[in-house]
C-alpha cells in the first residue's frame, strides 16, 4: 500500500477498507507515513466524510495505538460519561460520586481545559493535594475499593488521537463530525467501560452550534459505540448560557459540592438527575429511569454522594476537609459586581463570551500546557428566565488582577442582555438518542 494512493482514494470520494484505514494509522505511528500525508488525508476526509463502518474501523484502529484499561476484574458493569465541552460544565464532579453512590461503578478518564471551556482535571486540581495522573493499576485499584477514580488520560492511551488532533489543530480539520466522533470514542473504549453516556453540547459555548449537528454527531457516536460492542446513549443538551452559576476551577468545586448537598443550581441537578439515571439503568442498577432518579435524589438527600466525593478526595491524596470548608480551596482577591443596567428579564447569557471572560480572567489556557489560576472566575446570580432590579448584581467576577476583573466585567455586560418582557427560561435537554437510528 502508498499513502499517496489512500489520500487519492478519499479525495475522489471512494471508500476506504478497514484494512486500509488501519495500515494508514499504523504506518504514521511508526513514522512511515509523514505528518502531510496524513494532514492531505484529514482534510479528504474533512470534505467526503467518512460512512459508518470506515468510521469504526477508524476508531478502533486508534484504540489499537495504545493501551486498553483493563477494568474486567472489577464485577457489575462499569459506566463512563462524556460531556464533549462547555462552560461552567460541573457535572463529572456531581455525577461520577452520586452514580458510585448508588453502586455503580465509575472509572473516568477526563481532560483539561482548553479555549473557552474548563476541564475537570483542572477544577479536581483545586483541591489541595488531589492527584489526577493515576497509572491504569491504581485507576482499577481505585475503583475496585471506592468504586470510582477520575483521572488524567495518560499518554500510553489512544497516543494516535494525541497526535492526529494536534495536526486537526493546525490544519483546519477540527470540526469534522467522523473525526470528532472516532476522537472521543476512541478514548471512551481504550477506557474500558462497558457502557457510555454521552453528553453532546449544543450552542454558543459548544463545539455544535445547531441541534442537526449535535444530533448528527450524537448519531455518529453512538454508532460507533453498538458497533464495538459499547452501549451508548448521547443526551443532547443546552449550551447556550452556562451550566449552573459558576465558570471556573475553585469556583465549580464548590457549586458540585453545594449540588452534592441538595443546594446546587436547578439545571446542573437536572442534568445529574437526567445523565445518572442513563447511567444507572445501563449498569443495570434500575429498572428504569423513574426508579433510578429516584435512587439519586435519595443519594443527594441523605449525603452519600457527598461522602463519596470525600472518599474520592482522600483515594486521590487530596484533602477532603475541603468539602465542608470551602475557604481550603484556592481564592481570588477581588471581587467586582456586574449590576444590571435597567430591569427585566434575562433573554440571554452568551455562554462562550462567559468562558471567554473566564479565560481572560485567567482561568482557562490559550494552548495546551499553559499555566491557570485555579481561584479566579465568574460567579452569575442570575439565569435566562429570571427577573432583575435595576442595580441588582448579575454576576460577581473574581479575579486576582483588577484591571482583569474590570476587563471581565465590561465583557459580561454585553454577554448578558435583559428584555423588557417575562422570559421563558431555556429547555436543557433537547433530546435523547439511544439507538443508532
Ligand atoms: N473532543 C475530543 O476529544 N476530540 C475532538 O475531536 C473534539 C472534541
Ligand atoms: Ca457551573
Amino acid at each position: 500500500m502508498r499513502a499517496y494512493d489512500l489520500i487519492l482514494k478519499k479525495r475522489q470520494g471512494e471508500e476506504l477498507t478497514g484494512e486500509e484505514i488501519r495500515w494508514f494509522i499504523e504506518g504514521y505511528m511508526r513514522g512511515e507515513v509523514a505528518e502531510y500525508q496524513m494532514a492531505a488525508l484529514l482534510m479528504a476526509i474533512f470534505f467526503r466524510g467518512l460512512n459508518d463502518r470506515e468510521t469504526v474501523d477508524l476508531t478502533m484502529a486508534m484504540v489499537d495505538s495504545g493501551e486498553r484499561i483493563d477494568l474486567s476484574r472489577i464485577p457489575g458493569i462499569k459506566v463512563d460519561k462524556h460531556s464533549t465541552g462547555g462552560v461552567g460544565d460541573t457535572t463529572t464532579l456531581v455525577l461520577a460520586p452520586l452514580v458510585a453512590a448508588c453502586g455503580a461503578p465509575v472509572a473516568k478518564l477526563s481532560g483539561r481545559g482548553l479555549g473557552h471551556t474548563g476541564g475537570t482535571l483542572d477544577k479536581l486540581e483545586s483541591i489541595p493535594g488531589l492527584r489526577v495522573g493515576l497509572t491504569s493499576a491504581e485507576v482499577v485499584n481505585n475503583v475496585k475499593l471506592h468504586g470510582l477514580a477520575v483521572a488524567a488520560q495518560t499518554a500510553s492511551i489512544v497516543p494516535a488521537d494525541g497526535r492526529i488532533y494536534a495536526l486537526r489543530d493546525v490544519t483546519a480539520t477540527v470540526d469534522s463530525i467522523p473525526l470528532i466522533a472516532a476522537s472521543i470514542m476512541s478514548k471512551k473504549i481504550a477506557g474500558g467501560a462497558d457502557a457510555i453516556v454521552l453528553d453532546v453540547k449544543v450552542g454558543s459555548g459548544a463545539f455544535m452550534k445547531t441541534l442537526e449537528q449535535a444530533r448528527t454527531l450524537a448519531r455518529t457516536m453512538v454508532r460507533i459505540g453498538a458497533g464495538c460492542g459499547r452501549r451508548t446513549v448521547a443526551v443532547l443538551t443546552n449550551m447556550e448560557e452556562p451550566l449552573g452559576f459558576a465558570v471556573g476551577n475553585a469556583l465549580e468545586v464548590e457549586e458540585a459540592i453545594a449540588t452534592l448537598s441538595g443546594h446546587g443550581p436547578r439545571d446542573l441537578t437536572e442534568l445529574c438527575l437526567t445523565l445518572g439515571a442513563e447511567m444507572l439503568v445501563l449498569a443495570g442498577r434500575a429498572v428504569d429511569e423513574e426508579r433510578a432518579r429516584a435512587m439519586l435524589t435519595d443519594a443527594i438527600a441523605s449525603g452519600t454522594g457527598l461522602a463519596k466525593l470525600r472518599e474520592l478526595i482522600a483515594a486521590q491524596g487530596g484533602d477532603p476537609r475541603a468539602v465542608d470548608d470551602p475557604h481550603l480551596l484556592p481564592q481570588a482577591q477581588v471581587r467586582l459586581a456586574v449590576p444590571a443596567a435597567g430591569a427585566g428579564w434575562v433573554q440571554r447569557i452568551d455562554a462562550l463570551a462567559v468562558g471567554h471572560a473566564a479565560q481572560l480572567l485567567g482561568a482557562g489556557r490559550a494552548k495546551k500546557g499553559d499555566p491557570i489560576d485555579l481561584s479566579v472566575g465568574i460567579v452569575l446570580h442570575r439565569k435566562v428566565g429570571d427577573s432583575v432590579a435595576a442595580g441588582e448584581t448579575l454576576a460577581t467576577v473574581h479575579a486576582n488582577e483588577w484591571q482583569k476583573a474590570v476587563e471581565a466585567r465590561n465583557a459580561l455586560q454585553q454577554a448578558i442582555a435583559l428584555a423588557p418582557e417575562p422570559v421563558e427560561p431555556l429547555k436543557l435537554v433537547l433530546d435523547v438518542i439511544r439507538t443508532a437510528d
